[in-house]
């Protein structure tokens, strides 16, 4: 095993899926660099010691209960776990401050996902310095960055959950695109997301899960906002190659044997995620699409995913003879390893960030059909800026494109990813950069 220094960092993940996943890849990555981590949980969502031997996981000990919110109500879901978790979380920081664990390593700094706000004002009460993890791209997040000046120029007025007119401060961002704008009272996001910026202003650095020949433009313009350092070192899941699974849910493996027997570039994957609901009509459009595709598929259904659980049974024949034929459904994928399979030729993806940067990082090109958040951004662009996938506007409609365009392309932005991790790449100078920046806390 790789030498250890005296320095442990806390890691504090929001607890959700998305999250979870580039907080514990981020701790995997540190703890090769010689760093002890400690993994500071909620109750709510924890996260599983058994995957991960090495780091030490502590909760803060909180009651938050999801059925207290609700469930479509992402912004107060937020809002409420932000109320509960604060005193526990300082409590028991507090604690780790005064008694180090039975290693005796101290405490060098904690890193906090974006949407805790509170985390950093009470490290700096507690005077550890603290650095900010967003588990977003740097597109999505400069959007964020401008959502006050997209609200006072009216886009927020108008009904943009369907609008496809341009945003003209922002192309080729559409209305429909823009994170919130689909919500009933906006203003409860953008108080989240103001929360979050000044959060990371005061911080000790902000640390992006993306790399540099991806989001160039949009890393620009967030470092004129934040004014705080940076740290771009990813993607996060290629730079710690391990089994190692951070998912909530049981993977099931056995997609990996039935991939095995499909011919290469065959398959189209399709999963929405930790969080999307669909309706039944969307459920039903889907099915038909992969019926039609006369593609192999491999479909995560995750619990709660469909509103109605009888809905296999009420599928369509023509569905139904397909999944038999040339389908597979799991509950949960193990999806990084899914798309490093050299059968996957296609991604259908809600366009959450860890989605998307998985999927560039093996060069399998998307079909989008973004939610909410930020996946109406990353799915844009997706399809109009990096042009290796498509975006299927206007609700799920049934088409599958092949093209070879965007194989092309796709496999392009992968030797980018990959080449960014290696020996005197951006990510890799990213890491460099932040390892330093951690170690120079205490001299
Ligand atoms: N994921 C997985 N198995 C699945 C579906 C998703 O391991 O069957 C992982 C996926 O690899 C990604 C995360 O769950 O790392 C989902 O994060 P993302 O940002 O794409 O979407 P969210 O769940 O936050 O909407």
């Amino acid at each position: 095993m790789n030498q250890r220094n005296n320095h442990r960092l806390i890691l504090f993940p929001l607890p959700f899926q998305g999250h979870i996943n580039p907080m514990l890849q981020l701790g995997r990555i540190l703890y090769a660099r010689g760093f002890s981590i400690t993994i500071l949980h909620t109750n709510f969502n924890a996260p599983d010691p058994s995957s991960h031997p090495h780091f030490t996981f502590r909760s803060i000990g909180d009651s938050f209960d999801r059925s207290e919110a609700t469930p479509s109500d992402i912004p107060g879901l937020l809002l409420l776990l932000n109320t509960r978790c604060a005193s526990p979380f300082e409590e028991r920081l507090q604690e780790m401050m005064s008694s180090p664990g039975s290693d005796s390593v101290p405490v060098t700094c904690l890193i906090s996902d974006s949407l805790f706000s509170f985390a950093c004002d009470v490290a700096e009460r507690l005077k550890v310095r603290a650095l900010v993890l967003p588990a977003g791209g740097a597109t999505s997040f400069y959007v964020y960055t401008i959502l006050p000046v997209l609200k006072e120029k009216g886009y927020f007025t108008i009904d943009g959950s369907q609008s496809e007119e341009a945003v003209t401060e922002f192309p080729p961002l559409l209305v429909r695109d823009i994170p919130a704008i689909k919500l009933q009272k906006p203003e409860m996001a953008l108080q989240l997301f103001d929360n979050m910026i000044r959060v990371i202003k005061s911080s000790a650095g902000v640390i992006f899960n993306t790399f540099e020949e991806l989001e160039h433009p949009a890393l620009t313009s967030v470092r004129e906002v934040l004014l705080v350092p940076d740290f771009v070192i990813g993607p996060f899941h290629k730079c710690c190659m391990t089994s190692s699974s951070s998912s909530l849910l049981a993977e099931d493996r056995s997609c990996i044997s039935w991939l095995d027997e499909q011919p290469i570039k065959s398959v189209i994957y399709v999963s929405f995620g930790s969080a999307v609901v669909l309706s039944e009509s969307e459920i039903l459009e889907i099915a038909l699409g992969l019926a039609d595709s006369e593609q192999p598929f491999l479909w995560v259904v995750r619990p709660r995913l469909v509103c109605d659980p009888e809905w296999l049974q009420k599928s369509p024949s023509h569905f139904l003879e397909a999944l038999e034929r040339r389908g597979k459904t799991v509950k949960w994928a193990p999806q990084m390893e899914v798309l490093a399979h050299p059968a996957v030729g296609a991604f259908w993806t809600h366009s959450g960030w860890n989605s998307t940067l998985e999927s560039i990082s093996e060069g399998v090109p998307m079909l989008c059909t973004p939610r909410f958040s930020d996946q109406g951004v990353n799915a844009r662009y997706v399809s109009d800026v990096w042009r290796v996938g498509v975006h299927l506007n206007g609700g799920l409609k049934r088409e599958y494109r092949k093209g070879e365009e965007l194989r092309e392309r796709a496999s392009v932005l992968k030797e980018k990813a990959s080449a960014c991790l290696r020996p005197g790449g951006s990510s890799y100078r990213g890491l460099d950069g932040l390892v330093n920046h951690i170690l120079r806390f205490h001299s």
